[in-house]
């Protein structure tokens, strides 16, 4: 005897740099997605993979019983979420799964606010980065109703490992911040480490080599140095205003909850830095730049030699 299990129709709204891929992978994976972005050209990709489009995210809603949002900014999502034509407004979802980085505050009030219109909020923030999205290796963070967790975790299986924080509202969101929280004071202190080592005449390539072999080994020096600065492509993934939005939701949790922040509250402010600068749109990974102009020195490694910036 035969059993057919038939997937349930998604909807994906925001088609970027995370969002593009994570879509794109439920797609090939045979699930019905209908596929909304502001931007035609991230639209436009989800079509190529598959995905069909209209033109709001209620039309989106409209179709699906599982919607993703993927949002660059909290008043993106209540938009989107809460708004006259939002995904509140639609007639068949069901669970709204938020894989923005939000803050806890935020989720939690988003959650009720669905609530109103029968809809569950799961809370899911994402881990790895551009890369592993494309790869289906992310970290999927959650925290929400537990049925609906249920439901969702089989059908993000080919985006990567899906990690349940339990049922409280914004669980997810405080683990992603403090997540990251680790990572961009890692990072800051990285770039630091490099440019004083460079200004002292060490080759960036054989400091990569070294700190993967000792003791400062870090996700910035496996990753970002080697494939990002030190080719000078600056291409890691992510736009300064995100980490910054990131780091700063952190430090106002941090605030509520009267923990001191030394570390936290000075890579927010390098990050601050870079975004008051010009840097906002730009990749992340060029938050060195501005070190290297302090220090007037620049860390290129073989690959970046010749290349402008
Ligand atoms: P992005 O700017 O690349 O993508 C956001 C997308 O949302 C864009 O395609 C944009 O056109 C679309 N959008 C904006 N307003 C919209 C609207 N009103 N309706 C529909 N679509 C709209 O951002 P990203 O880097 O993909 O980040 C998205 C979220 O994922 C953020 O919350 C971020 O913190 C989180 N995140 C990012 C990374 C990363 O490495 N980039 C990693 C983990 C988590």
């Amino acid at each position: 005897m035969s059993t057919t299990t038939t997937k349930p129709h998604l909807g994906f709204i925001g088609l970027g740099k995370m969002g593009g891929p994570i879509a794109e992978r439920l797609i090939r994976h045979g699930n019905p997605v209908t596929v909304y972005d502001v931007d035609v050209r991230a639209l436009d990709a989800a079509v190529k993979a598959g995905g069909r489009p209209v033109g709001s995210p209620r039309a989106v809603a409209s179709e699906a019983q599982i919607v993703f949002t993927c949002l660059p900014a909290l008043e993106i999502v209540r938009e989107v979420a809460l708004g006259t034509e939002g995904v509140c407004q639609g007639g068949t979802v069901e669970i709204l799964v938020d894989c923005s980085t939000t803050g806890p505050e935020f989720a939690t009030h988003l959650g009720l606010e669905l609530a109103k219109h029968d809809i569950t909020l799961l809370d899911s923030p994402v881990s790895g980065g551009v890369k592993r999205a494309r790869e289906g290796q992310l970290a999927l963070i959650m925290s929400g109703n537990r049925e609906a967790y249920a439901r969702v975790a089989p059908v993000v299986e080919p985006c990567g490992r899906t990690y349940y924080m339990g049922e409280q509202p914004g669980l997810a969101q405080m683990m992603k911040l403090v997540n990251n929280l680790l990572s961009q004071i890692s990072t800051a202190a990285t770039y630091e480490a490099f440019v004083l080592g460079a200004k002292a005449g060490l080759d960036p390539d054989a400091m990569v080599e070294v700190i993967n072999d000792s003791t400062g080994m870090n996700n910035c020096t496996l990753y970002k140095m080697p494939t990002s600065v030190l080719p000078r492509t600056f291409d890691y993934g992510s736009n300064m205003e995100i980490t910054y939005k990131d780091i700063t939701l952190c430090m106002k949790e941090a605030d509520r909850l009267g923990v001191t922040m030394l570390m936290g509250n000075m890579a927010r402010q390098l990050w601050g830095y870079g975004v008051h600068h010009g840097g906002a749109k730009r990749d992340s990974s060029t938050l060195i730049t501005y070190l290297e102009e302090w220090a007037g020195v620049k860390v290129v490694g073989a690959a970046g030699r010749g290349r402008a910036r």
